[in-house]
């Protein structure tokens, strides 16, 4: 048996290096089913400290809690930038001395040497150019210029208005209402504004096309409608600086005493991201320097909305405090500015940082296979080694691959052009499995290809003849076939086409109060529509993956001959002779088990994992590796792999691990250790082939 012999010979090896035997037990597992149709799902039990924690988890840390002191060891030399998007919002179009705070903190800036993205609101361009003030517009405009809404406060907001409208009238009614305050933006300070940002927590996923229409390719703000673990991600075809963890805890407090602590905070996030790279938000508003209250609480609280003429001016602060709220910037800016491998960047800067790879990029017979392979029925996003992917990308591509094969017009590789918007509306589930024929499937496939050519959308339902399919089911359908046609290059008999549904949909908030606390907000208003739309674009939506720092980091950090020995023992162990239908052999070295053994050597611990009662009555065999230490990664207790067709292909399985993740997070982790094992082989690959 190649596990036993496995198990054998790993006794023999010597460890490369001495690792802490730091056995872990495990008591509770869960094993879930959660489609029979794959056979089974098994359990990867981590205790992961992962950079990046699951959307399961709470989405804040706990913000200035005290934290602990980290002793006067000096911290590693960092391997990745950490880059600080530092924005403003310019908004206050009532009270004229926040015309001279936004001055004042270009004036700090300029002093520390950065540059910031104001977000400025139309009608307080409009109101900087009717006041005369060109020295404050110079100012502005010597950082980057960014959109916050034509009027911000006055009803109807973003929020109110889009809550009543559908996909394709909402883009156009936010256009219709929006786009004059950015154009007088572009007017007034001489070139367009870069990014948008909601204003209060008035967002809407209907502002994302119309944005993209006009030319605007960042949102930079902050909120919990979408989030990606706190990170940068893409989301409605506009890279999001939003929701961002790190940064959100160096605002200041009622009276902004709390400078120390914020540095603290800063740090701690610091040394989190300092390892692999990552970003940081901080964000201002130049009239919170100055006011006691803000300017559109005084006036446009709870739904009001009073003519211009009753505009109440906010109170100001004594000027000690001011003193102390513009000294609590210029210190926070210089410390930030004190670490090594800072980068203060722009919301267009951020676009260099953290470019589309899969855009523009050809993808290959094998490297489409490989996509399909990660298809399942709960959709979601790939990372993949330098690139993400969406689940509409992933759609576009699989349906391009097999048109062509369709029309018999093979191609070397496919084309990504486009990220295509989520659905309109959502189709209804099917009731069961469902079968076609292989000509009507084939057929199915032009057609929604002229869709996504002419829409650069999602279809709301696929047609089978007659048969409305959803989307989600079609996707796994076409992955199924990419796979079928890469591997033996003939046409099935038909198509099944499974139960499935978005599960990058959870990164999206269901509607509740909270999303709509801000206090302009009518009482009581909700969005319940407007959130089902923004779940359907999480088709667009995928992580922003840095350009520099992660491939450096997660390259296997030993020798080339040791390398070479972990691909030979590898290949000598782990080779599958073939299965059903192909029955070709797969090397060692590209199997699963291979691909951990190559990246991290031998586990610690091997073991079978205790099956539970509530199991198939099939067993398969299974194998859990404990690894203490995986670089990049942080302490993976193990990783299990499952033989399901019991031919010695063991595959990496995600799992739900009772207590600690659910199955959605499990699968989470399992895609984001599954996409740094193989950035990881594909950067060995490389090495082998064009020497260290
Ligand atoms: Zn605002």
């Amino acid at each position: 048996m190649i596990t036993r012999s496995f198990r054998t010979l790993l006794r023999r090896i010597p460890r490369a290096h001495a690792r802490r035997e730091k056995s872990r037990r495990f008591s509770n597992f869960e094993f879930r089913v959660s489609n029979f149709s794959r056979l089974a799902l098994l359990l990867v039990l981590f205790s992961v400290c992962l950079g990046q924690s699951s959307a399961t988890q709470p989405r804040q840390r706990e913000r200035d809690a005290p934290r602990q002191s980290r002793g006067e060891t000096p911290a590693p030399p960092p391997d990745g930038n950490v880059y600080v998007v530092l924005w403003f919002d310019t908004e206050d179009y009532i009270l004229p001395q926040s015309d001279d705070a936004a001055k004042r903190i270009t004036e700090i800036l300029a002093r520390q040497g950065v540059r910031a993205t104001f977000k400025v609101v139309g009608e307080k361009g409009r109101t900087l150019a009717e006041r005369g003030r060109q020295d404050v517009i110079e100012a502005l405009a010597r950082n980057e210029i960014g959109f916050h809404a034509n009027t911000h406060s006055q009803h109807p907001t973003p929020a109110e208005y889009e809550s009543k409208l559908d996909w394709e009238e909402g883009a156009a009614e936010f256009t219709r209402r929006e786009r004059p305050g950015f154009e007088d933006l572009r007017r007034i300070f001489g070139r367009a504004p870069t990014c948008y940002g909601q204003p209060g927590s008035s967002w809407a996923p209907q502002a994302f096309p119309a944005l993209k229409s006009w030319g605007v390719k960042v949102y930079l703000d902050d909120g919990p409608h979408v989030g990606l673990d706190g990170r940068p991600f893409w989301y409605g075809g506009l890279l999001n600086i939003f929701n961002i963890k790190a940064g959100s805890d160096l605002r200041p407090n009622e009276d902004w005493s709390n400078l120390d602590q914020a540095k603290a905070n800063f740090k701690a996030s610091y040394d989190e991201l300092s390892a692999s790279g990552g970003v940081v938000s901080i964000y201002f508003h130049p009239c919170e320097f100055i006011h006691r209250e803000f300017w559109d609480f005084v006036n446009f609280a709870h739904g009001a909305n009073p003519p211009r003429e009753d505009w109440q001016k906010p109170p100001m602060k004594d000027p000690e405090q001011i003193e102390r709220d513009f000294n609590y910037l210029e210190n926070l800016v210089h410390y930030v500015k004190s670490f090594p491998n800072v980068r203060f960047i722009t919301a267009s800067e951020a676009l260099g940082v953290m470019p589309d790879r899969a855009q523009g990029r050809q993808f290959s017979a094998a490297e489409l296979r490989e996509i399909a392979e990660q298809v399942t029925s709960d959709v979601s996003f790939q990372v993949r080694s330098d690139y993400a992917l969406s689940a509409s990308e992933q759609f576009a591509l699989l349906n391009e691959y097999v048109v062509r094969t369709v029309r018999k017009q093979p191609a070397q590789s496919i084309l990504l052009s486009v990220t295509p918007y989520g659905p309109g509306s959502a189709a209804p589930e099917l009731a069961d499995d469902m079968n076609v024929s292989w000509s009507q499937f084939s057929r199915t496939t032009q057609d929604v290809a002229g869709f996504i050519e002419k829409n650069a959308q999602i279809p709301n339902v696929v047609w089978m003849g007659s048969k409305p399919v959803p989307p989600e089911s079609y996707l796994v359908a076409l992955a199924r076939t990419t796979r079928a046609l890469v591997e033996t290059h003939t046409l099935p008999n038909y198509v099944t086409l499974p139960l499935a549904h978005l599960a990058a949909a959870r990164y999206v908030a269901d509607d509740s109060p909270r999303l709509w606390d801000w206090v302009i907000f009518p009482e009581g208003f909700d969005a319940p529509q407007m959130m089902v739309l923004a779940k359907l674009q999480a088709w667009t939506l995928k992580p922003a993956v840095l350009a520099a720092g992660p491939q450096v980091h997660y390259a296997i950090d030993i020798s080339r001959g040791e390398l070479e020995a972990r691909i030979q023992f590898a290949n000598e162990h782990f080779s599958v002779s073939g299965s059903y239908p192909d029955w070709r052999p797969i090397p060692g070295s590209q199997t699963d088990r291979g691909k951990v053994y190559i990246v991290l050597g031998p586990p610690d611990q091997i073991r079978d994992p205790e099956p539970l009662p509530n199991t198939l009555a099939v067993t398969f065999p299974t194998e859990e590796w404990s690894y203490v230490d995986f670089p990049g990664v942080g302490a993976i207790s193990c990783v299990l792999f499952l033989d399901e067709m019991m031919n010695g292909g063991y595959k990496m399985v995600p799992a739900a691990c009772y207590g600690h993740l659910d199955e959605a997070g499990a699968r989470q982790i399992y895609k984001i250790i599954r996409g740094r094992i193989e950035q990881a082989v594909a950067g060995a690959d490389r090495t082998q082939r064009n020497g260290p």
